[in-house]
């Protein structure tokens, strides 16, 4: 009966497997999507700026709630993989996620061990 009203609310389309909350029927057409768990990434975040008051460059690091989260727009043939918060995030296609998360291991293998 699940996969029947998954199906449904896919609009005939297969339900993917990573799809893990049900947008499929927003009443807004733009607002239905496919979009997976959401992963919480604890990072902490460097901000550098100038100080209005010292005008010298100071720098803060702060905690950042990022996530990951994945996500398919009803009509788009494209998954999105968002990576952030609120304030920052990037958002690549499924592809550049694997590039680079490859490249991200090579580059902290061979720099940092
Ligand atoms: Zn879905």
């Amino acid at each position: 009966m699940d996969a029947l009203i998954s199906n449904i609310g896919h609009r005939g389309t297969v339900r993917p497997a990573w799809c893990a909350v049900d947008y499929h029927d927003e009443p807004h057409p733009e607002d239905r999507r496919c979009e997976s768990e959401v992963v919480p990434v604890p990072t902490v975040m460097l901000f550098r700026f100038r100080s209005q008051v010292t005008g010298r460059i100071e720098q803060v690091a702060d905690v950042a709630d990022f996530s990951i989260v994945a996500t398919q727009w009803a009509g788009d043939a494209e998954v999105w993989v968002r990576i952030g918060g609120d304030a920052q995030r990037i958002e690549v296609t499924l592809e550049s996620a694997r590039r680079l998360h490859r490249t991200l291991g090579v580059f902290l293998a061979d720099n940092f061990g």
